[in-house]
């Protein structure tokens, strides 16, 4: 049976940087996926903030300047602001600072990093099973470690061993791409586009990313019919390369340390559920899982120090994230109560909104 110190499954944002973070303390690491080529397909809008804007949510600068590296060549377009568009079409605008990346080639760098700091990178390879700190693979064989990190993603194969409960929501997503040139910043759309979820187009480099999630389908309705009529509302040309995907939304579960196994990203829903952004949390909470189970393997220091750095730096804000959209979710169900709603709080509104700062009872309030 071959044996490393830490085998980390699933190589997206979330496993790459888990696996950087346990090379680079000296683990013996392996990081393995299914996918024949790694960031295809792409079931991603492609959004992230940048570093700073991603300060202002998560309180951990140190952390954000060691995990939060976006490769400057994957950057498709910088943009400058978001729009909140309502359903009878009302724009509000408001700053926000971050890029459009090619995950394409954005999730073959983070992995390709982790291979340059020592880890062993294997694809096209599953993970069919795990126990204790083994794990099955789909060639047959089963691989030992010390340490297993689960980054499979929404529907983790890791997280269903350890009997991590179901998300509260899981929300069906739908992406691909339409001819456009688009601009400098990002636009959601609330309301019939999406019922009780969201839409986007968010500029590449010369076409724009679209897709819509929700956390129920209309009856009757499937997501390409959803994102057709989307399009057609709203003036875009018919879609290239449709992807389906999941989203988990709810509160962040309370440990994500099970035995030998460390959880990180999509498979610990670690979404914020005001946008079903995870691209930054997947990287934040890996690089933590790396570098905890590099620690434990050197000195033999407590996995569940884990649960306390991912609280510290995490926990929080999405836990407030997850609160705001419950609270918002029953505005979203009838367009008119939307509109009203959307103008009522106006731009400033949801700018705090997305910044956490509003309702200031749910939290924050500052
Ligand atoms: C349509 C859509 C749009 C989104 N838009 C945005 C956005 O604009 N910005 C943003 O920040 N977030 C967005 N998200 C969320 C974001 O994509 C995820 O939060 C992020 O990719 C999580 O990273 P991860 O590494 O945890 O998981 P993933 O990116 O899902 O990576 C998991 C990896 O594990 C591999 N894997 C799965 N199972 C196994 C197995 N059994 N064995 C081996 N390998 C396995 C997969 O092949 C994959 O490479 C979006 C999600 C969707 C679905």
């Amino acid at each position: 049976m071959e044996r490393f110190d830490v085998v980390v499954v699933g190589a997206g944002p979330a496993g790459a940087s888990a696996a950087r973070a346990a090379a680079e303390g000296g683990a013996r690491t392996l990081l393995l996926d299914h996918r024949t080529e790694l960031g295809h397909p792409v079931q991603c809008g492609e959004f992230v903030p940048t570093a700073t804007e991603l300060g202002d949510l998560f309180n951990c600068p140190e952390l954000i300047a060691r995990a939060f590296v976006v490769p400057e060549s994957t950057i498709l377009r910088s943009t400058r602001w978001m729009e909140c568009v309502s359903p009878y079409g009302h724009r509000f605008r408001f700053p926000l600072a971050g890029a459009t990346v090619s995950r394409r080639a954005f999730d073959k760098a983070l992995a390709y990093r982790a291979e340059g700091a020592g880890a062993e990178l294997r694809f096209p390879l599953g993970a069919t099973g795990r126990s204790g700190a083994t794990v099955r693979t789909t060639d047959g064989e089963t691989i030992e470690a010390e340490v297993v990190i689960g980054a499979d993603g929404p529907l983790s194969t890791v997280a269903r061993s350890v009997g991590l409960p179901r998300p509260r929501t899981l929300y069906r997503m739908i992406t691909a791409t339409v001819e456009d040139p688009g601009e400098d910043g990002i636009d959601l759309f609330f309301g019939r586009d999406a019922p009780g979820g969201y839409a986007w187009a968010f500029p590449r480099a010369h076409d724009l990313n679209v897709g819509l999630g929700v956390a129920r389908l209309p009856r009757g309705r499937t997501l390409s019919d959803l994102l057709d009529r989307f399009l057609a509302h709203r003036g875009f040309s018919p879609p290239r390369d449709p992807t389906r995907w999941w989203v988990p939304v709810g509160q962040p579960p309370a440990s994500l340390v099970h035995g030998p196994v460390l959880l990180c990203g999509d498979a610990a829903q670690l979404v914020m559920a005001t946008n079903g952004g995870g691209i930054p949390t997947a990287m934040l909470s890996g690089w933590l899982a790396g570098e905890t189970a590099a620690r434990h393997v050197r000195s033999g220091t407590p996995l569940r120090e884990y649960d306390t750095a991912w609280h510290a730096a995490l926990y929080e804000p999405l836990a407030r994230a997850a609160k705001i959209q419950a609270w918002s979710d029953p505005y979203t169900a009838l367009d008119p109560l939307l509109a009203l709603g959307m103008r009522y709080i106006g731009a400033r509104g949801l700018d705090s909104m997305m910044r956490l700062r509003w309702p200031a009872r749910l939290g924050r309030g500052t």
